[in-house]
């Protein structure tokens, strides 16, 4: 069941690296934030897709001047939104000390003003961490459980991050079975903090052995990344009710930008001949991906929705006569995966891999996959480039 059986040995992953670099992103886009540059872009009405989100749009700045020195003591008791927190045995007591600081309004853009303390959070994926920096801003500090090129399956949770949840004053995690070994982690912590599960109220795809609880790659169809963009908005603003009306305005801002990209990475598709348009992969990551912008998936190396799975040579034989039959052009594997069997069957096909597509895990910083809508940006290009 390890998740890397390759070079990819978990003991030799350092966490300290990516939390210093995710720390300082962090930092750079509150600083940005006060300096109203980082105030992602308002989209135009016609692609802004979110009703729910729409609501929050209701001024910031009046929000806030309502909730001025206001001493917050919240609890998700009363949460509407789908996220639900499952283990806060006494949400009442979770007392935030992030004291409203007044929003400035610049040319009717609400600014995240700098709160007197930033909010401890601890999140599971990369995705999700992304799209808490883009909702929480500076009101937040995350902590990121998984690093980039660490593939959720299966993972295995340190001592660093047994430290990471105990002193969380709420837990984001992405649910579908994908993080579940969060639970045991949680409940070793004895932590009490609220549990916000992103992908709350989504129907996922069909799972499989490997995956009961369904398909959990629902980030590649960018409008259920959508739906998880204003659970973590709900979620933000349950516990934190004095920003309550900035993150729901900048879910809706970030989800504009989702949106743009979802317009832009079918255009990329569309370049490829749509007979041409068939993808195999090395595990079943990409069904949401497949489904929402009309690409086909022929077949995967790892028959398997989780890539800890072995294939049979049977199964190996049959995707290569699937291959063949459907003159597939490429083999795309992911980053984070080993590619050796990819290797291998593209050896037998004749035809060339692609191994840098962004799958379970965003790039680490500075990559082109560094964030979740880059990565989304990277994928199409990969794939339309090797298809076309
Ligand atoms: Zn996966």
């Amino acid at each position: 069941m390890a998740h890397f059986d390759g070079p990819r040995n978990k003991q030799t992953l350092t966490r300290r690296g990516f939390l210093t670099a995710l720390t300082g992103a962090v930092a750079t886009a509150a600083l940005a934030a006060c300096g109203g540059t980082a105030t992602p872009t308002a989209a135009p009405a016609a692609i802004a897709p979110t009703a729910a989100a729409a609501a929050a749009s209701a001024t910031a700045t009046q929000a806030a001047r309502s909730t001025i020195g206001a001493t917050t003591t919240t609890g998700p008791t009363s949460t509407t939104a789908a996220a639900t927190a499952t283990r806060a045995t006494s949400p009442a007591t979770v007392t935030t000390a992030a004291s409203p600081v007044a929003s400035a309004t610049r040319a009717g853009t609400p600014v995240a003003a700098t709160p007197a303390r930033q909010i401890n959070v601890a999140a599971t994926t990369t995705h999700i961490q992304d799209f808490l920096k883009n909702v929480g801003v500076n009101r937040i500090t995350i902590n990121g459980i998984l690093k980039p090129n660490v593939d959720p399956h299966d993972y295995e949770t340190s001592v660093q991050d047994a430290q990471t949840i105990s002193r969380a004053e709420i837990i984001f995690v992405y649910g579908v079975g994908l993080d579940e070994f969060m639970d045991k982690a949680i409940a070793n912590a004895n932590s009490k903090a609220p549990v916000i599960t992103v992908t709350a109220g989504l129907t996922p795809l069909k799972g499989d052995d490997q995956e009961p609880a369904g398909d959990p790659h629902m980030w590649f169809d960018p409008t259920l990344a959508q739906k998880m963009v204003l659970n973590i908005a709900e979620g933000l603003a349950q516990f934190d009710t004095a920003g309550a009306a900035i993150y729901r305005q900048n879910a809706q801002a970030y989800n504009a930008q989702i949106a743009q990209m979802g317009t832009q990475v079918q255009a990329i598709y569309n370049q490829i001949p749509r007979e041409q348009r068939k993808l195999v992969t090395n595990h079943d990551a990409f069904q949401y991906l497949a489904n929402r912008f009309g690409l086909t998936i022929v077949g995967a190396v790892i028959p398997s929705l989780s890539d800890a799975a072995e294939p049979s040579a049977q199964d190996i034989n049959d995707l290569i006569d699937e291959i063949r039959a459907q003159n597939v052009k490429a083999i795309f594997a992911e980053s984070s995966a080993n590619p050796r069997v990819a290797q291998q069957v593209a050896n037998e096909t004749g035809i060339k891999i692609i191994d840098n597509l962004y799958g379970d895990t965003l790039g680490e910083p500075g990559k082109d996959g560094d964030t979740y809508i880059k990565m989304m940006v990277a994928d199409a290009t990969t794939i339309s480039n090797a298809l076309k």
